[in-house]
Order: structure tokens, then sequence, then C-alpha cells
């Protein structure tokens, strides 16, 4: 029954694809009133540099 509330926290590495619990991990990252959730720094570090230079080649990730 409480299935549905146990989710809730589960989002996904925009990086890596990775499921990660938002309440749990402490990388995030707000741009434009959206927050996003990284299972790790490296990924975060990916995507706000992605966003601040694109064009580039996207790096692999952490887990890959
Ligand atoms: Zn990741």
């Amino acid at each position: 029954m409480f299935n549905l509330f146990k989710n809730e926290g589960k989002v996904k590495d925009p990086v890596c694809g990775m499921k990660i619990d938002k309440n749990k991990t402490q990388f995030s990252f707000v741009d434009k009133g959206e927050t996003f959730y990284f299972c790790s720094q490296n990924c975060k570090d990916i995507f706000v540099g992605d966003n601040k230079k694109q064009g580039q080649e996207k790096k692999g990730g952490c887990c890959s």
C-alpha cells in the first residue's frame, strides 16, 4: 500500500542513468527552477560542465 510513497524519492541520474534516492544523495543541481540529482560529484561535474560548454563531446559518466 505504501509502495508508491516508498518510490517517491527515486530519481534518475541524467548523466549515467543510475536510479538514486534524492533524499539520500548529496549531489544536486538546480537549473531554471528544475532540480537534478546525481549519484556522484563526477556525474554532477559532467552535467554542470555540459551546461556551460555546450557542443563539447560528452564524457562517459561515473559508471561506464
Ligand atoms: Zn552517475
